[in-house]
């Protein structure tokens, strides 16, 4: 390979992994004689629409893209397995967890959120942090983000959330305005732009982030007794962030950087790894806790509710195919073995219809047939039939409808989900006066250190300075609600940058 990296050299890999060539087909196997030019009548044409060859490839090349992702388009991702350190059976009856030393192969694919597939994952983004683990129970896909928490509590604002990250309805152009202005409008939104805009906004690649389930979940044990938890899963290459003049360079040199250091380093054998661990809340201490357990603007203290080892995962493997395997997988929240639930948390409901429903309209009805998304060893038993791409065997001969007296697959009372007592009145409870702040005053105050404090307030200062006054003042407000002296120091910051514009 000389001194060319492994992404760089992939296709002499290829070349010489391969050694013989194949014979050259049509889609349907047809060998091809010729395919260094169509079928013309007389060397300078007209073509001839028989030339089913050029038709074939031509037809399919047209239909090369599906719908990009609405988010996370941007992506990488790799493959690997699970490994159980700790006994957590007390908690969660998943089979995942049975036994100490018990390995289930996984997946990952990292993301940016807002940019387009070809945009740069060194912007200041929050990283996707998807996992698929293949359980013989069904897949279980603990679908999270580098930020233990999100901007939002209810998903009624997500795609408004999105299209003010996106770009202008008129300009095509990303819009500091919007983005400033749902942001203040919203101050629930402060926990994770506070996050977003410090150091960690720019992780160094994929591999030297935290992933987190963000969201509050349910495990149940074999008793059927439930708790609530949260999921953590901390970078064992350490935390290594880009400095933001470092990231905005790359975003020119080098926009595939994440993608390219991740495909790297497996290739060479050098397999990131993330150790998960969990938070537990019992039933009654979420009914008596102070903060919302189920709000995903917060999180939950570490002192109250401490991190508690479970495992480790580590990727060990490139996609051979990059459409095939991570284009193409598709993760939904809802996708929860045995034991594993969902807790009230309003955006994880949300999500749980969302995300299904995103990939039967970017993939089919079928997306789960495609081999990236099936279970490992256990083949979907059920009554839905026929739709676009039904690659399986479609249920075969079996009846078709449940339920029947005629051998079709039964249900179990023993997977049957863990009881949940529910009561209240049905309204829209608005949440945006809820506790927007203290958290994050913690946050200022005892996680962050005075040069990570001043990065975070240069950082943005240094994006607000582009939308207008009155939303510059309503950001300040919050700031300053946090603690005056973030106020302050971003409301300096921006008075030079103001003063700075109105000099030219
Ligand atoms: P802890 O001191 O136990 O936890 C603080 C956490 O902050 C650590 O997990 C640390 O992660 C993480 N952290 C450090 N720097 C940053 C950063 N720039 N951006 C995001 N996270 C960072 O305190 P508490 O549990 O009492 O939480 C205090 C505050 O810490 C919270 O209000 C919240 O803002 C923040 N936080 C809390 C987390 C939690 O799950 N409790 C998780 C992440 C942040 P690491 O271990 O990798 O250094």
């Amino acid at each position: 390979m000389g001194s060319r990296e492994h992404a760089t050299n992939q296709l002499a890999d290829y070349a010489k992994g391969k050694g013989s060539e194949d014979q050259l087909t049509t889609s349907g196997g047809v060998p091809i004689g010729q395919k260094l030019a169509t079928m013309s009548v007389g060397p300078r044409g007209p073509l001839l629409l028989k030339d089913h060859t050029f038709v074939d490839e031509m037809s399919h090349f047209d239909r090369e893209r599906i719908p990009e992702r609405v988010v996370h388009a941007k992506g990488g991702g790799a493959f690997g397995y699970f490994e159980v350190t700790h006994d957590i059976t007390k908690y969660c009856k998943a089979k995942i967890f049975e036994t100490v030393g018990k390995r289930t192969p996984m997946g990952v694919r990292f993301s940016t959120v807002g940019g387009e597939s070809g945009s740069a994952d060194t912007a200041r983004d929050p990283r996707g942090f998807a996992m698929k683990f293949y359980t013989e129970e069904g897949n279980w896909d603990l679908v999270g983000n580098n930020t233990p928490i999100f901007f939002i509590r209810d998903p009624i604002f997500f795609p408004s959330f999105i299209h003010t990250q996106k770009r202008n309805p008129q300009t095509h152009l990303k819009d500091p305005d919007a983005f400033w202005d749902f942001i203040t409008l919203r101050p629930e939104t402060m926990h994770q732009v506070s996050f977003l805009f410090a150091d960690r906004g720019t992780p160094d690649g994929f591999r030297f982030m935290n992933g987190y389930g963000s969201h509050t979940f349910k495990m149940v044990n074999a008793d059927g007794e439930s708790v609530f938890c949260k999921f953590h899963c901390k970078t064992d290459q350490g935390i290594k962030n880009l400095p933001a003049s470092k990231a905005n360079e790359l975003a020119g040199s080098d926009p595939d950087y994440a993608l390219r250091d991740l495909f790297n380093a497996i290739a060479s054998g050098d397999f990131p790894s993330w150790t998960m661990k969990v938070q537990i809340m019992t039933q009654k201490e979420a009914a008596d806790a102070k903060v919302n357990p189920f709000d995903v603007t917060k999180t939950w203290s570490q002192t109250e509710y401490p991190l508690i080892e479970v495992g480790k995962f580590v990727l060990n493997r490139n996609p051979v195919n990059y459409f095939a395997e991570i284009e193409q997988i598709a993760f939904s929240p809802a996708h929860m073995p045995p034991g594993i639930e969902a807790s009230p948390d309003k955006m994880l409901q949300g999500r749980l219809f969302s995300y299904s429903d995103t990939h039967k309209h970017r993939l089919g009805p079928n997306y789960l047939q495609l081999p990236v998304n099936r279970c490992n060893g256990c083949e979907p038993k059920n009554y839905q039939r026929d739709g676009p791409m039904c690659s399986g065997d479609n249920g075969g001969n079996a009846p078709n409808y449940f339920p029947n007296s005629f051998s079709g697959p039964q249900q179990k009372p023993c997977f049957v989900e863990a009881e949940e007592e529910c009561h209240g009145h049905a309204k829209k409870y608005e949440s945006g006066e809820e506790d927007n702040y203290s958290q994050v005053t913690v946050f200022w105050e005892k996680v962050l250190n005075e040069e990570s404090r001043r990065n975070l307030c240069e950082n943005i200062a240094g994006h607000l300075k582009d939308a207008q006054a009155f939303i510059q003042k309503r950001a300040i407000y919050h700031f300053t609600q946090i603690h005056a002296d973030y106020g302050r120091m971003v409301e300096e910051l921006l008075n030079k940058h103001n003063a700075a514009k109105s000099n030219m």
